[in-house]
């Protein structure tokens, strides 16, 4: 296996250098995230947390220059720094260090877990960068009212679509690598999973987007953004918490979606204990 990840991981390395998907603070902190969970979790565990890097990294660049008319595209052309993939991806990867540790690897809970941590930063990913290509203003969650592209809590049909949508590309890759091939029983109970817990996860994301959430207003530009940092200089406060920005959210996000998803199976509601026999 190390051998396989090694190999795969300097190929997905180049791939992400070529394509500009994260700067170098952002290729380290992947390429060890990426590293360990296909070591300790096998090709079951990398391949959700590969279609998610692939394929945001992907959205995130599409229609790029539409995205920073509206002042809300990422920076340096899409490329993700460090403190983003560490918001997204340490959750999961502490999941996995827990479950070997613990010799619980094949525990289906913490395979649910796992999936509900790398689904809600996925399903949050995409609903913003897809979000953003809707042609009217979002609304923002709690009160319905237009807000400008970008605003944190702001949500739209396309959005929605897309959060959907992530879930459909990540579970029927999940049912390729089960260690036994399950039927439509384990396929609908992961997706159940998670659908219920990657909704949630992003729903509550939305909620402390719009309350607690700092929100700045660029000096130069003008624009609505939640970054710091607009058109290279210091934004102004125009509310929330300053210390509770984007990177943050997402990472308790992150932890609310897996433990939405380990509570779903270790309570029983949802059941697929069968998918190691
Ligand atoms: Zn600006």
């Amino acid at each position: 296996m190390i051998i396989e990840a090694t190999l795969v991981m300097i190929i997905l390395l180049l791939i992400s250098v070529k394509a500009g998907f994260v700067d170098p603070g952002g290729l380290i902190s992947s390429f060890v995230i990426g590293y360990v969970i296909y070591v300790l979790g096998d090709r079951l565990f990398f391949v959700p947390l590969l279609i998610f890097y692939i394929v945001a990294g992907l959205m995130t660049k599409l229609c790029y220059e539409e995205k920073k008319l509206k002042g809300a595209a990422e920076e340096k052309f899409g490329a993700r720094g460090w403190k983003n993939v560490l918001a997204n991806g340490s959750v999961a990867l502490i999941i996995v260090c827990i479950a070997t540790y613990t010799n619980n690897m094949q525990r289906p809970e913490f395979l649910a877990a796992y999936l509900g941590a790398i689904s809600t930063a996925y399903a949050d990913t995409l609903a913003t960068e897809i979000g953003l290509l809707y042609p009217r203003e979002p609304r923002l969650i709690t009160n319905m009212k237009p807000v400008p592209a970008g605003m944190p809590g702001g949500v739209s049909p396309y959005g929605t679509a897309a959060q959907l949508l992530s879930a459909f590309t990540i579970v029927p890759a999940i049912m390729l690598f089960l260690p036994t091939k399950g039927g439509l029983t384990v396929f609908f109970n992961l997706l159940a999973i998670v659908l219920i817990s990657s909704l949630l996860g992003s729903t509550f994301d939305s909620f402390i987007g719009a309350t607690v959430q700092a929100v700045y207003r660029c000096k130069i530009c003008g624009k609505t953004t939640e970054r710091r940092v607009h058109c290279n200089t210091e934004a102004q406060l125009l509310k929330g918490i300053r210390y509770i920005d984007n990177n943050l959210v997402n990472l308790i996000t992150t932890i609310i979606g897996a433990v939405i998803a380990y509570m779903l199976v270790y309570s029983g509601l949802i059941s697929f204990e069968n998918y190691i026999d």
